[in-house]
């Protein structure tokens, strides 16, 4: 596969703070380069959101899944029909699910039930799954370690070496989001160099975390291209060469992702 564009692997654009004007958002992603995107659910609605705007723009597909922090509010008739959402043909991950710690809306053993819900759903439906950690390291690593789980590391923050490399020696691709770009994210950027490039992957988040220069304004699509210039520059590619590298990756890290018709 050659390289199309950029990828924008983790995107919550159905989110209201795109009501307004997401058509002119999508327009200037697509002027930025980024040719396709991953739009990923945080609860139930999200994840119908999600599903929905993937049949409508070229190049999209979508995850569904319930966040941690959301897990308190979901109820068991919730994680059934998110169940059947993800037999979609528009579906190529299971997520975001995941620990997070740093937030206390959901309490722990809450979380991990989800999790370990969403983490039984991707080896049944065959998907990876994309975790969201937030100061839960070696939580996040047993659970995927005793579920043989394969999948995507979104938005990494951690400062373990020792945690990175036990989740890459499980095959885990690793995503990193606009604080790469960040003037003291010195710490992150020294993790990134440590990630063989075939496992890299860029996102936005958005509308959260927007990276430099747009630092403090709602996150876009688009912005995934100042994400990827940094992370470009820490592995001492140009950045048509990484772009064509993350295309690779992504379609190996969500193999579904191959039939979202990126023409
Ligand atoms: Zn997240
Ligand atoms: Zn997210």
């Amino acid at each position: 596969m050659s390289a199309f564009g950029l990828i924008d692997t983790h995107a919550h654009l159905m989110d209201a703070a795109f009501a307004a004007d997401r058509e002119a958002v999508v327009q200037r992603a697509r002027e930025a380069g980024v040719a396709a995107m991953l739009l990923v659910g945080y609860d139930l609605a999200s994840s119908r959101a999600a599903i929905e705007l993937a049949r409508q723009l070229t190049g999209a597909r979508a995850a569904v899944g319930i966040h941690p922090n959301s897990a308190a509010d979901a109820s068991e008739a919730d994680f059934a029909a998110l169940a059947e959402l993800a037999r979609g043909p528009e579906v190529v991950a299971i997520g975001e699910t995941g620990l997070d710690n740093y937030r206390e809306f959901t309490p722990p053993a809450r979380q991990r039930e989800a999790f370990d819900w969403h983490l039984e759903l991707a080896e049944e439906l065959r998907l990876p799954i994309i975790i969201h950690n937030r100061e839960a390291d070696s939580d996040v690593l047993g659970s995927v370690s005793s579920a043989g789980a394969r999948g995507i590391l979104h938005c990494f923050s951690s400062p373990d070496v020792d945690y990175l490399e036990r989740m890459l020696a499980l095959g885990f691709y690793v995503s990193f989001a606009g604080p790469l770009t960040f003037k003291n994210a010195t710490r992150t950027r020294e993790m990134a160099a440590r990630v063989p490039t075939d496992r890299l992957l860029v996102e936005t988040d958005c509308p959260y975390l927007a990276p430099e220069p747009h630092r403090g304004r709602r996150n876009e699509p688009a912005f995934v291209r100042d994400t990827a210039v940094c992370l470009a520059g820490i592995v001492g590619a140009s950045l048509d060469e990484l772009t064509s590298t993350l295309w690779a990756n992504t379609l190996t890290a969500f193999p579904s992702f191959a039939e979202a018709a990126l023409a």
